[in-house]
């Protein structure tokens, strides 16, 4: 159950000062009893609040505490980034297709001889070159990715709302989470990867752990 604001303000209230009694929580929040009613109902329900006669509410500590919609925005980028799949930059169109079939993914990241970033092979790049293309085994991914300096990626540091953000707002499905080689500060290192899966992931565990 999602918690409305004014249910999250009594909760917040209970939470600091209970036990408090209806009417006391009423004054707080400079509402009547009658109107607070229905939430303290609902929220003595689901749980989240203990009702005693005569002493008022507490918050039930046994309960799963409720989902602060702040906490979301904390979850940072290194706490739920995957694996990454690389291959060679000069690896054959082929030989990545055949990879992204065998590791089961959509998005594979090309690096240089040096380990650094060199580009993104997303399905559609791979299907594009296909077509009409009879020499996958002789076509190098480099010609048919993404390059360097226009693959948008994210660092482990980041929020996990911004790599949303950026999935969305640049129409992707992968980000590679990087971090900058210390040889070369232009070089950046592949150390995992962020996709929609990770997110609805996300959203899934946070509806179905932590809402009260
Ligand atoms: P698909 O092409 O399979 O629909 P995407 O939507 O992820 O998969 O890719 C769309 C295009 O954007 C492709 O040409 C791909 O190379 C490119 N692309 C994918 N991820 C990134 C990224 N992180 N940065 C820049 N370009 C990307």
């Amino acid at each position: 159950m999602k918690l409305t604001k004014r249910q999250e303000e009594i909760v917040q209230i209970v939470k600091e000062d209970g036990p408090i009694t209806g009417e006391q929580i009423a004054e707080k929040l400079k509402l009547t009893r009658a109107t607070l009613r229905p939430d303290l109902a609902i929220l003595t329900m689901a749980g989240s609040l203990e009702a005693r006669p005569r002493v008022g509410y507490f918050f039930n500590k046994d309960k799963e505490r409720p989902f602060q919609p702040t906490e979301i925005l904390n979850l940072k980028v290194n706490d739920y980034k995957g694996h990454p799949i690389v291959v060679q930059k000069s690896s054959s169109v082929y030989d990545a297709i055949v990879q992204m079939f065998l590791e089961d993914v959509g998005t594979l990241y090309a690096v240089t001889s040096e380990g650094g970033l060199a580009g993104v092979i997303s399905r559609k790049d791979l299907l594009r070159a296909s077509i009409g293309n009879k020499n996958l085994e002789y076509l190098p991914v480099s010609v048919i990715m993404t390059r360097m300096p226009n693959i948008i990626t994210v660092k482990p540091e980041e929020k996990l709302i911004q790599a949303a953000r950026k999935l969305i707002t640049n129409k992707i499905d992968s980000l590679p989470v990087v971090r900058e080689l210390n040889s070369n500060p232009d070089l950046y290192e592949v150390i995992g990867r962020i996709t929609k899966t990770t997110i609805t992931k996300v959203f899934l565990e946070i509806a179905e752990q932590k809402f009260v």
